[in-house]
């Protein structure tokens, strides 16, 4: 069986582009593979967190990825910083990857655009850690939204480097990306991708948000000035829509062209906005029920925790050995 990574972050709830880029692909793929799925906490600290915000959010993040159907009996489900692996990866590979490697990403320049009173060392070394996390399970494929394709991009190259510098230590992991859903645009600004962290709440889905708020804030989505709802170049809203509509029912875009021709954009965004938080309503019964139980919640992600230190930390020491750390 080929193994899968991933992870995601607790800052905020999940959205709706989280659910249909990644999470929803996880879930699949449990079945064929043998997966560990994290919730990169370690990561979120690259931008300000109020502590006890992010504890809050850590725990929320778990049970919602329980809530979206990852099967703690199936999969590795973590805690990232509940396995120091990560950390110590992450040193060594921060010294083979290169100043101008990093200084390309742009995940870095967007967020030191967005928070410009705290572009610190983590943020700028984000990639590292996250080819840390991925290298350590030797994983095969990493399912992800399009905006982390650069990272994984980074990862094969640093793992491709190490192998050929110390030897065959790493597999060498491949993106898996979906073909729809990719990249969720946000619902106020359609040129920008949907964000958990986004400061205005109009532009995000969050997977909690109550079906009157979901429908409410489709109503709103920023759209074009014509009137017809098709697929096409120059209408990022409508576009977005559409793809969110057949990502979450199944149907074609020709399909849904034909449901909504003489129909005006009012009519079409309800619909999406009720599709949507139907689609969602088993989810959010799923993590109020989770969140009632945290004792069920710990032995989770206790046992997550023992499961991914105990596979990670093979890695580890081959990485040591090869490297020339002397054995304690
Ligand atoms: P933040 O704004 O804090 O970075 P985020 O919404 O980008 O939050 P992450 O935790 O960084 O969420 O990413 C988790 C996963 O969701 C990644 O695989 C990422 O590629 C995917 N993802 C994020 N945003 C979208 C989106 N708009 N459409 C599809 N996939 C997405
Ligand atoms: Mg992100």
């Amino acid at each position: 069986k080929q193994t899968i990574f991933s992870g995601i972050q607790p800052t905020g709830i999940m959205t709706l582009g989280n659910y249909l880029g990644a999470i929803k692909n996880w879930v699949e793929l449990q079945n064929t593979y043998n997966c560990a799925y994290c919730i990169v906490n370690m990561h979120a600290i690259t931008v300000k967190q109020d502590p006890k915000a992010l504890k809050q959010h850590t725990l929320e993040a778990y049970a919602l990825m329980l809530a979206c159907g990852v099967d703690p009996e199936k999969s590795v489900a973590f805690i990232q910083s509940h396995v120091t692996t990560h950390a110590e990866l992450n040193w060594v590979l921060a010294c083979s990857t290169q100043f101008g490697e990093l200084s390309r990403m742009t995940q870095f320049k967007d967020k030191s655009k967005r928070y410009p009173d705290n572009i610190n060392a983590g943020l700028f070394t984000y990639p590292v850690l996250m080819v840390a996390d991925i290298l350590l399970y030797q994983s095969n494929l990493v399912p992800v939204g399009i905006d982390q394709k650069q990272h994984l991009e980074l990862t094969r190259d640093v793992a491709i480097r190490f192998n050929n510098t110390y030897g065959n230590t790493f597999t060498i992991p491949e993106p898996y990306i979906p073909k729809q859903g990719a990249k969720i645009m946000s619902l106020a600004d359609p040129t920008k991708k949907m964000s958990k962290s986004d400061d205005n709440v109009n532009g995000f889905i969050s997977i909690l948000d109550k079906p009157e708020t979901i429908v409410k804030k489709f109503k709103r989505a920023v759209t074009d000035s014509d009137m017809e709802v098709a697929y096409r170049e120059g209408k990022d809203g409508i576009n977005n829509l559409m793809t969110i509509l057949s990502t979450v029912t199944g149907d074609s875009f020709e399909t849904i062209e034909r449901d909504f021709a003489g129909k005006g954009y009012g009519d079409f965004k309800t619909a999406v906005g009720e599709a949507v938080a139907e689609h969602l309503r088993p989810v959010r019964e799923n993590f109020d029920r989770l969140m009632a139980d945290k004792s069920y919640l710990e032995s989770c992600y206790k046992r997550g925790a023992e499961q991914a230190e105990k596979i990670s930390r093979r890695t580890m020491e081959k990485v040591y050995k090869k490297i020339g750390f002397l054995p304690r």
